[in-house]
């Protein structure tokens, strides 16, 4: 009898309790994140493929966690801000925060810096979404064909008629749009004909491998023509070699982003890095 008794309790496995606690502890420790600025944001420069400068850096999110055994990189803890709904609120911060320090890169060195941010679905179809992209633009005065919105396809999927009203609303604000991991999607054709994009990142998965695979090789040679038939820019993402970006180069990339350009980092550490000639 007493064994019957203690059946219940062997329902939840030790293993799965520990990962409630783990998710709980990540809900409220993100939580309070946003109201300690915990999180950072760091750059990563974009070059462009005809005079070799900067013309474009990535904002990427960084959180300071805590705990560091809850310290983890944007992989692991956005989708935690994106079930709770924070990321509403953090992803405001992050547009407004890159901006000031995009305006304020144009104002120290007189070279105009694109800065693009990372958009979520859970973001893009929150009611307020224009808003706090036109918030940013105000707070920061940079002109807003300056910042990009970078979106994935994932964004888009869950409810595209939704993801096309909010997205003609920023538009109309002047901001720049792109699609980011493209070629990873199943559906990428049919979105670049329903929304309009000025430029497409090409996923770093292609990247990767092209100097070693031929079908990679091929996927980007299509993925280029096509953007150029559509009159769409074309960055590269995750070039980590010359070999690649000489590659991609011929190939008629118009930009690079990856490791051989520049590590994602600190705004300080950008800034030197304006206005001149990278090789
Ligand atoms: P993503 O938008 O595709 O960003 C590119 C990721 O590749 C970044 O990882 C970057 O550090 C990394 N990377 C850049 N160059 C290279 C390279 O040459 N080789 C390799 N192997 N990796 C490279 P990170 O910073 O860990 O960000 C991961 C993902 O987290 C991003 O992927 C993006 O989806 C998401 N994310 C980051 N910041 C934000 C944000 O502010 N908001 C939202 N919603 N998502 C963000
Ligand atoms: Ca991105
Ligand atoms: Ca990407
Ligand atoms: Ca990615």
């Amino acid at each position: 009898a007493k064994k019957n008794e203690r059946e219940p309790v062997a329902v939840f496995s030790p293993q799965l309790s520990e990962r409630q606690i783990w998710r709980s502890e990540m809900l409220g420790a993100l939580r309070d994140s946003l109201e300690n600025e915990r999180f950072h944001l760091v750059y990563q420069i974009q070059q462009d493929a005809l005079g070799l400068a900067v013309t474009g850096v990535e904002a990427l999110l960084r959180w300071d966690a805590p705990d560091p055994q809850l310290q983890c990189g944007p992989q692991d803890f956005i989708p935690f801000l994106e079930q709770s709904g924070l990321i509403v609120e953090v992803g405001g911060w992050v547009m407004t925060e890159s901006a000031c320090q995009a305006a304020e890169w144009g104002r120290e060195t007189g070279e105009a810096i694109t800065v693009s941010v990372n958009v979520s679905s859970v973001q893009l179809h929150a009611r307020c979404f224009a808003e706090r992209v036109a918030r940013a633009l105000e707070v920061s005065g940079l002109p807003p064909e300056r910042l990009e919105l970078e979106l994935t396809e994932t964004a888009l999927v869950h409810d595209p008629e939704q993801a096309a009203t909010m997205l003609d609303a920023v538009r109309e604000l002047g901001v720049k749009l792109a699609l980011d991991d493209f070629g990873t999607g199943y559906s990428s054709l049919s979105y670049l004909k329903r929304f309009s994009f000025d430029r497409l990142k090409i996923d770093q998965g292609f990247v990767r491998d092209i100097l070693g695979d031929r079908n990679d090789l091929e996927i980007v040679r299509a993925i280029i023509a096509m953007g150029n038939a559509l009159s769409l820019e074309i960055i590269a993402e995750g070039v980590e070699t010359a070999d690649q970006r000489d590659l991609l180069d011929a190939l008629g990339c118009h930009s690079f982003q990856g490791y051989l350009i520049g590590r994602p980092t600190v705004a300080e550490a950008i800034r030197p890095l304006l206005g001149v000639r990278l090789l």
